[in-house]
């Protein structure tokens, strides 16, 4: 059997039949036939999640509006992980699909706000790794020169030992500006 040819499966709130890739099945897609099923069959997810959410972030000095800032576990670049049925997903990408069902294979969920733990769906948008590098370029940074947790700690402790903001840039690899937003406590303020 091809590799990517869809399964039919019965979806085990609705009863259903839906389609499937087999591949998606390895993440956890193979039970019900939309996100509002899945959502439907266990509601108490629902106000897990959000119970790790905190909504008084300081406001996102360009969009305006507060960050909703993760507070449980994180993976190594600072996005918050949830645990559903004994996987772990990114709960930025919970809180998309939250909001917009789920999300089309081949498709990331981007942050507007370059904060990976927030989960703000407003703050979010969709595309593909091609508008990730675009986004990067338009943002005047390299992929690679996304700001991490790590990044944020040298960045206050070279503050510490006096060097300027833009010397501090140079070192970490990304904007005066955005060493600027950190040791304000603009953004990243989160991390300890
Ligand atoms: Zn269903
Ligand atoms: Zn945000």
């Amino acid at each position: 059997m091809p590799r990517n040819k869809s399964i039919t499966r019965l979806c085990e709130n609705c009863g259903k039949t839906f389609s499937v890739k087999p591949y998606l099945i390895s993440r956890g897609h193979g039970r019900f036939c939309s996100w509002s099923c899945f959502r439907a069959s266990k509601p108490e997810i629902h106000e897990r999640f959000w119970s790790k959410v905190d909504k008084n972030a300081p406001i996102h000095p360009i969009i305006g509006t507060r960050c909703w800032v993760w507070t449980s576990n994180m993976d190594d670049e600072g996005y918050g992980l949830f645990s559903v049925s004994e996987k772990s997903m990114r709960a930025h990408v919970f809180a998309y699909q939250e909001a917009h069902g789920y999300l089309l294979p081949g498709f990331l969920v981007l942050h507007h706000c370059d904060n990976p733990p927030c989960v703000r769906e407003s703050h979010m948008f969709v595309g593909t790794h091609v508008d990730n590098m675009r986004d990067c370029v338009e943002k005047g940074r390299l992929p690679q020169a996304k700001l991490t947790p790590d990044a944020v700690r040298l960045i206050r402790k070279l503050n510490t030992e006096g060097a300027s903001q833009r010397e501090i840039g140079r070192r970490v690899g990304t904007s005066h500006t955005n060493v600027g937003y950190v040791l304000r406590g603009e953004l990243w303020s989160w991390v300890p």
